[in-house]
């Protein structure tokens, strides 16, 4: 597996992800996604969506604001519950969350550490024209809340009985004190969240099946089964809402680390916004006819930390011909260019020109990209490291034979296809 420099560079230098204002210095755990970035970022996202949306017939859709009511994250329990212990050290200054530390020693210079202060991690900020209290809200921490106050309405507008979920993609904020290791840990981020709402009584035996059932989605976009595992969360470890929580965990250059949570919170959040709202978020089951308050699973996946594992799951070197070359092995679903078009000799006019027509007729359906800015064993290179699926030479053959060589990125393998055959060819493929 690639160490993290080197995913890190790549990821700059082809433009899958950039510092956020790097001109200015660059501000601290936020990131960019360039252009081949954030192409790989809305595949995700979208294979993530058609699982969850679009292939099955209990879950619905919504797309909540990111600012909320301030009474929201009271209810909650993120205004009181949603802190770090921190201490700083009295000689070099640096701050630490105080359950990572070893000693009561600062770990970077020996120095006194101060007492321990509770710091809330929800971004703050004002809404209307005057900066005072009243007027203060959050950015959200989480985008599960946006779920659960719309769970009244969302459960009536599409007429649902129990089990039922409301998947949400959407972007979270928190202000970590230890951040690092690349975009693993990032203060803007974007989850990818299901709330499963159940009937009391049968929210383990879904617990068990959301485990399982997201564990083998990374499977099946391509990760690799030993980089991969569960993890059961210790009590303590817990959420304030939680009764039980597993991670998937992905084997990242750093550690193991969370890439997915699955939690059980129960009817907390619906019975807490119920309570202090004054609303009533019970669901009347038909099948008992009595008023009940449902228990929610919910897998809590984070975007960009999909995005760094399968980057990493996918870089491989090989060597071809005694030539280094650097391959993204990503799933089809998810390769941010899934071909490239590639005129083998850029000053006969004839040669662009069919290349150019080839370009404008695959674009559109899918992400291609065109590039004659350098030899075919470059620009081979090139789209390899990107991860595009196939590559399509135009040569001068092409003119008389109406042909075109289409190159497999993982076999290498060329094929000679017919141009009028060629789209019907490449969407067969990616399919
Ligand atoms: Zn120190």
């Amino acid at each position: 597996m690639a160490d993290l420099s080197k995913i890190a560079s790549l990821c700059k230098r082809r433009g899958f992800i950039f510092q956020s204002s790097e001109i200015y210095g660059s501000l601290g755990s936020v990131w960019d996604y360039g252009p081949i970035g954030v192409e790989l970022k809305n595949n995700v996202k979208n294979a993530w969506w058609k699982s969850m949306v679009y292939e099955r017939d209990d879950i619905e859709g919504l797309d909540a604001a990111i600012l909320m009511h301030p009474e929201v994250w009271k209810t909650s329990g993120h205004v009181t519950g949603f802190k770090d212990l921190l201490v700083d050290c009295k000689d070099c200054k640096k701050r630490f969350r105080i359950d990572q530390l070893k000693s009561k020693k600062c770990p970077e210079c020996g120095g006194e550490l101060t007492d321990a202060r509770a710091f809330n991690l929800m971004f703050k900020t004002f809404m209307g024209s005057v900066e005072q209290e009243a007027d203060e809200v959050y950015l959200r921490p989480e985008t599960a809340q946006g779920i659960f106050v719309n769970f009244k309405n969302v459960s009536i507008a599409s007429r649902r009985k129990l089990p039922f979920g409301v998947a949400q993609i959407g972007k979270a904020f928190r202000n970590e004190i230890t951040t690092g290791n690349f975009t693993f840990r990032s203060r803007e981020f974007e989850q990818m969240e299901l709330e499963y709402f159940t009937r009391p009584d049968e929210s383990e035996k879904w617990f068990k099946y959301w485990v399982d059932e997201r564990f083998q989605w990374y499977l099946r976009f391509g990760i690799k089964k030993e980089n991969i595992r569960l993890r059961e969360h210790a009590k303590e470890e817990l959420a304030h809402y939680a009764k039980c929580c597993y991670d998937i965990e992905f084997n990242f250059p750093f550690a193991w680390a969370e890439l997915e949570g699955i939690a059980n919170r129960t009817d907390f959040d619906l019975k807490q916004h119920s309570k202090v709202s004054g609303k009533d978020l019970g669901f009347f089951d038909e099948e008992t006819k009595k008023e009940i308050v449902p228990h929610v699973i919910e897998p809590s996946g984070g975007v960009d930390r999909a995005v760094l594992a399968f980057l990493t799951d996918a870089y491989r070197e090989e060597t071809v011909r005694k030539d280094k070359r650097v391959v993204l092995g990503l799933h089809k679903a998810l390769a941010p260019i899934k071909a490239a078009v590639l005129p083998l000799l850029k000053n006969r006019p004839e040669v662009v020109g069919m290349a150019r027509e080839i370009y404008k007729d695959l674009r559109g359906s899918y992400k291609v990209s065109y590039d004659d800015t350098a030899s075919i064993g470059r620009l081979y290179r090139r789209q390899d490291e990107i991860g595009t699926l196939y590559c399509i030479t135009v040569d001068v053959e092409s003119l008389t034979d109406k042909k075109v060589t289409v190159r497999d990125r993982d076999t290498m393998k060329q094929e000679r296809i017919s141009i009028d055959k060629l789209k019907q060819y490449i969407d067969n493929k990616i399919k």
